[in-house]
């Protein structure tokens, strides 16, 4: 367990991600991986919807035997998914797959779910979209360890070389550590196999630095206390004298006849579990 390689992907709606996943996912499979997809979408806990689900999604990938794909789970909160999501990933890693790519789409709280399970992030970018960085979240820049400027494909292809130059120029400023900026068609298949060789070699840095271990040291740690959290949360909840107290102090809170340190003291004060 756990020595699949773990990568996340993100993009807006219509940057072609499915499109690219399901290349990319074939070529590593033609190359003897087995491949793992698995998908949080922050829509479909607020909605019940979905962004990034459709069924008719990477058909081509989904009828690959060394391939499997799992949609975001629709229901629960973000942290719930989040949670399945991280799951499903060891299950996928102790069943033999090798590769996990985990596929988001949001205004940052989803990425920084993704990037506390993955080894290395990717964000896609449209070509031509000169003012795009600037309706990038600064944060979401910051998970990125490769930008990919996609769909860099006939007419587009001109576009998309100038905005690598731009995005090139512009990510310095924005990031202490050097980011790859790479040209890709997933719909043509092509710059690919240079985008898998960029994460092979920054996989590798970082293994040889410390860095892999390191990272995946402090995501174990923090999963262990999101788990404790959502735990003592549910404990808390479980109590029906305390959830009854709970509603009423929200009301006082929000009406500003309680203070919200005074009602959390209350409610810790009620909250002993042991005592
Ligand atoms: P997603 O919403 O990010 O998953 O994007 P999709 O993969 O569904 O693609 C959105 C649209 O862009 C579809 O019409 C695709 O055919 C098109 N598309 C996806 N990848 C490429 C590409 O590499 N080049 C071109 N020209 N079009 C693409």
């Amino acid at each position: 367990m756990g020595k699949a390689r773990r990568i996340g992907i993100t993009g807006v709606p219509g940057v072609g991600k499915s499109t690219f996943i399901e290349s990319f996912g074939l070529n590593l499979i033609n190359a003897g991986h087995k491949v793992a997809v698995l998908a949080i979408d922050p829509s479909s806990t607020l909605t019940g919807g979905s962004i990034l689900g459709d069924k008719t999604r990477m058909t081509r990938l989904s009828t690959e035997p060394n391939a499997f794909i799992r949609p975001s789970p629709t229901s629960g909160t973000l942290g719930g998914v989040a949670r399945a999501t991280r799951e499903a990933m060891l299950l996928c890693e102790a069943a033999g797959f090798d590769i996990v790519l985990i596929e988001t789409v949001g205004v940052g709280q989803s990425e920084t779910l993704v990037s506390r399970m993955v080894d290395i992030f990717l964000l896609l970018l449209l070509p031509g979209a000169g003012d795009e960085l600037q309706g990038i979240k600064k944060g979401i820049l910051e998970l990125a360890d490769i930008v990919v400027v996609n769909k860099a494909d006939g007419e587009m292809r001109e576009a998309a070389m100038a905005a690598q130059r731009d995005y090139h120029a512009a990510l310095k400023l924005v990031s202490g550590t050097p980011l790859d900026v790479l040209l890709a068609s997933g719909l043509k298949n092509e710059g690919l196999d240079t985008i898998w060789a960029a994460i092979e070699a920054r996989l590798a840095a970082a293994k040889a630095s410390g860095a892999f271990e390191e990272r995946r040291a402090n995501q174990g740690v923090g999963w262990m206390w999101a788990i404790i959290e959502e735990g003592v949360k549910a404990a808390l909840l479980a109590d029906p004298a305390i959830k009854k107290r709970l509603k009423a102090l929200e009301k006082d809170v929000a009406a500003g006849r309680e203070t919200p340190t005074a009602a959390a003291a209350e409610i810790l004060a009620l909250f002993r579990p042991r005592g």
